[in-house]
């Protein structure tokens, strides 16, 4: 079809400040930008069918490279067909590096060293490594559409001498990565460090900008700062990551920061907090965040968003809600989940048109200001 984008291939159709809209191409469909990722840790979106998250408007998912690797196994998944066809996905699938949570599991970390990282298992303690080049091969066995380097990623406060030494094992990893063999038509984003410092963030950039990889993400960030902070560093960074290529903020799933990442240029993003919510009895909504335990909503007869489409508002009062999550019913933790994810996709997605019609700044205005009340940021998996 004329006009159609190639695989691999990334374009932006709009700009709106420093906010893009755009179109991500890969191998298993193309993603609209700005894009949510579900993350499906385990292989899954927890209590969410494929074919759900597709009629919610999601065009692609992340999976976790640490868990698969070592639960059921890279080569189990291989051997199956793929992730896309043991988890009966068929559309775009991001595969971290596992780098993420053997740097947040703090406890498990045993050693770093220029070749790699060596921690505990998560699953039964046995130590195991992870390398560049392992990434690499678990990630090709996983047959993900978009592969991530392997990073090194400190925790907030970090010592500026640890920042730079995440800098220069980062890119030293992600031009080992970069060698290695990938899945057919496998992208490759590279993962900046550097934290809030200018001077560290600046060089992880130029580093893996040098190494012309497909496209590059905004990591060590999201980690344990301030919002303020997280916020001022991603409007000054992410411009400096290549205009051409897809820029990927890990780690946020809150309304507030979606729009904030947005409108500093990011173009997809992810976490786990639209289903954890849903699975703690919470839901996202136009009146702010609703915990549904809340005596309050016993008699509350009302959808949880008037005018949501979703499968939960369409049919379901919050009284019913209130009561499936009291009683731990499977149902309940289902229709908030797709309830959360079906707000942030929209939200999304409505940014994304505003971004075309040249009206970010009011949707993001207008958005906040609806959106009152307390918000759990927290976004780890
Ligand atoms: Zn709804």
């Amino acid at each position: 079809m004329a006009g159609e984008a190639l695989p691999g291939s990334f374009a932006v159709s709009a700009t709106d400040g420093a906010a893009r809209a755009g179109l991500l191409s890969t191998v298993h469909g193309d993603v609209p930008t700005p894009a949510f990722m579900p993350v499906g840790t385990k292989g899954t979106v927890k209590g969410i069918h494929p074919d759900e998250l597709r009629s919610l408007g999601a065009a692609i998912v992340l999976g976790n490279t640490y868990h698969l690797h070592l639960r059921p196994g890279a080569d189990v998944v291989a051997e199956l067909g793929g992730l896309h066809a043991f988890m009966g996905w068929d559309g775009a699938i991001l595969t971290d590096s596992g780098g993420f949570q053997v740097f947040s599991l703090r406890d498990t970390l045993l050693a770093v060293d220029d070749d790699g990282v060596t921690f505990a298992s998560v699953y039964d303690g046995a130590p195991a490594r992870l390398t560049p080049e392992l990434a690499a091969q678990i990630q090709a066995q996983l047959g993900s559409d978009i592969a991530m380097c392997l990073d090194i990623c400190p925790p907030a406060g970090a010592p500026r001498a640890e920042l730079a030494e995440a800098v220069r094992r980062t890119t030293l990893w992600a031009g080992r990565q970069g060698a290695a063999p990938r899945a057919p038509g496998q992208l490759l984003f590279g993962i900046a460090q550097g934290a809030a410092d200018r001077e560290l963030r600046h060089r992880s950039i130029e580093e893996l900008v040098e190494l012309d990889l497909d496209g590059y993400a905004l990591g060590g960030l999201a980690v344990g700062e301030s919002r303020a902070e997280m916020f001022e560093a991603t409007g000054w960074a992410a411009p400096l990551l290549p205009a051409g290529r897809p820029r990927y903020f890990m780690g946020i799933g809150d309304p507030e920061g979606i729009l904030e990442v947005i409108s500093s240029g990011v173009d997809v993003f992810d976490c786990v907090l639209p289903t954890r919510l849903g699975r703690t009895g919470s839901a996202l909504t136009w009146s702010g965040r609703l915990n549904l335990r809340n005596a309050r909503f016993a008699r509350d007869s009302r959808p949880l968003d008037d005018g949501c489409a979703c499968p939960a508002c369409e049919r379901f009062s919050r009284a019913y809600l209130r009561h499936l999550v009291n009683q731990q019913e499977l149902l309940g933790h289902r229709l908030l989940s797709l309830h959360n994810l079906h707000f942030v996709l929209e939200l999304t997605a409505g940014a994304r048109a505003a971004i075309e019609q040249g009206k970010l700044a009011s949707f993001k205005q207008e958005a906040l200001e609806r959106l009152a009340g307390p918000e759990e940021t927290a976004c780890n998996f």
